[in-house]
């Protein structure tokens, strides 16, 4: 993702808020954020809610065109490319995991046609497919003739996996996989990720608001703050020596996190309104050790050590 994207978004409370009052306005919901995912690896952009975190899946994917800036996969254009053929092709090399299971399987559809289905819709051979992959992710070759109801939140997220995986993708992104599932099966279901990772050299993106599963899934962390990035670095070096502020802050609140993957309000005030954010660096109003240019002049993100950092202070 590059350069200036411009998005509307009606999931937000503060647009709905708007809507109610039957105001129009342009928001900024995602702008400068630009970064590349190492093949193999996973990389969590992690985030309060409202962070933009979920824009930036969704246009990864495919699902919401930017106003402007790329998607790229090996140099070719997933908004660009005009050539059908090569975009069919990158679109099949991205697959998605989304938070609820429940919503994300079609009910009147048994388990091996769901699964088949990004690789059928290819033209692809679909024989013994779906069995195959229900053995991978931990379920039996036999489920590929039920339907979704007849599975628990744990094996329908295991099913989603099964389905993300069959068309061999080069990335998946995951958008809170975990956090509709029970805290019991919440680790199960990582696990699984992680040794599919490591057995099939999957490339992963991985968006979370839960320092403690990005802690054990993630690579590379960013860290987004009203739609920008605000810090980026190799996970121990995130988590041991965080050079921005606003990630001092959520690191200092996570054993404060209700639980394992419950969103939980952060001390220290609520993310501003999009729609009017503050001058200069947008995260002055929290900062606590702000300066008189931070009110004016908005850091850009720069190499601090082996990080990315937009602070004024990060040294
Ligand atoms: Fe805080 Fe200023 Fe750094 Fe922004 S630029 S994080 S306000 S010190
Ligand atoms: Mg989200």
């Amino acid at each position: 993702v590059k350069d200036l994207i411009r998005i509307f978004d009606v999931s937000k409370p503060w647009l709905n808020r708007l809507i109610e009052r039957r105001e129009k306005a342009m928001l900024t919901a995602v702008a400068d954020v630009s970064f590349e995912i190492e093949e193999k690896t996973v990389y969590a952009l992690v985030g309060e809610s409202g962070s933009g975190k979920s824009t930036i899946g969704k246009i990864i994917v495919g699902l919401l065109p930017p106003s402007s800036g790329s998607v790229e996969i090996e140099g070719v254009d997933l908004y660009r490319e005009q050539d059908a053929k090569a975009v069919d092709h990158i679109r099949s090399d991205i697959q998605m995991i989304f938070q609820d299971p429940y919503a994300s399987l079609n009910p009147r559809w048994r388990v091996r046609d769901i699964i088949a289905e990004p690789v059928a819709a290819q033209g692809g051979k679909v024989d013994g497919l779906a069995e195959k992959l229900l053995e991978q992710v931990g379920l039996s070759a036999t489920d590929a003739g039920k339907f979704p109801h007849e599975f628990s939140g744990g094996q329908r997220q295991r099913i989603c996996i099964a389905r993300a995986l069959a068309s061999e993708p080069r990335l998946i992104v995951c958008d809170e996989p975990t956090s509709a599932l029970d805290v019991s099966v919440q680790a199960q279901v990582l696990n699984l990720m992680s040794d599919l990772k490591d057995e099939f050299g999957l490339t992963f993106l991985f968006i979370s608001h839960d320092l403690t599963v990005v802690r054990h899934m993630a690579d590379v962390v960013g860290v987004l703050y009203l739609g920008g990035l605000v810090e980026e670095a190799a996970r121990d070096e995130l988590f041991d020596d965080p050079k921005h502020p606003y990630t001092r802050m959520l690191l200092a609140a996570a054993p404060k996190l209700d639980g394992f993957g419950r969103e939980a309000d952060l001390p220290e005030g609520e993310i501003p309104d999009p729609i009017n954010p503050p001058s200069g660096c947008v995260f002055h109003p929290r900062c606590p050790i702000a300066i008189d240019r931070c009110k004016s002049e908005r850091p850009a993100l720069r190499p601090v050590g082996k990080a990315r950092v937009a602070c004024h202070l990060a040294e």
